[in-house]
């Protein structure tokens, strides 16, 4: 081998700026996250980890146990995507109050950490 050879180096994108969808302040993502990361996220990192430790509460509105996932009704009425794995704690059946934790996942946002209340939602 010469000293020549060309070396392995680690190219990085350059940085770009984006704009959070829930607050609107400018961020950085970073070539480094970029690498990390294949879709652009939508929210800044204080959003992010404001959505990540905050436990919300929701209804199940449907979730189909073959294909081991469904949907959650939040407080606010929109629903997220929630997959069987993500549940810690009992199983989902429509109607089910649950509490969980929201992170952006590759397709969109995602319920986490899903605790399925032992009593269901007042109707
Ligand atoms: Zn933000």
């Amino acid at each position: 081998m010469s000293e020549t050879a060309p070396i392995a180096t680690l190219t990085l994108p350059s940085d770009r700026f984006l704009t959070c969808a829930h607050c609107n302040v400018t961020f950085v993502w970073t070539g480094w996250e970029q690498r990390q990361e294949d879709q652009e996220p939508s929210r800044c990192p204080g959003c992010r980890h404001l959505l990540a430790s905050t436990r919300r509460w929701g209804v199940v509105k449907w979730f189909d146990p073959r294909r081991g996932y469904g949907f959650i009704t939040m407080a606010d009425g929109t629903d997220i995507y929630v997959r069987r794995r993500d549940v810690v704690r009992g199983k989902l059946r429509r109607g089910r109050l649950v509490s969980f934790r929201v992170v952006e996942g590759k397709q969109g946002p995602r319920a986490v950490k899903v605790r399925v209340q032992p009593t269901r939602a007042p109707r």
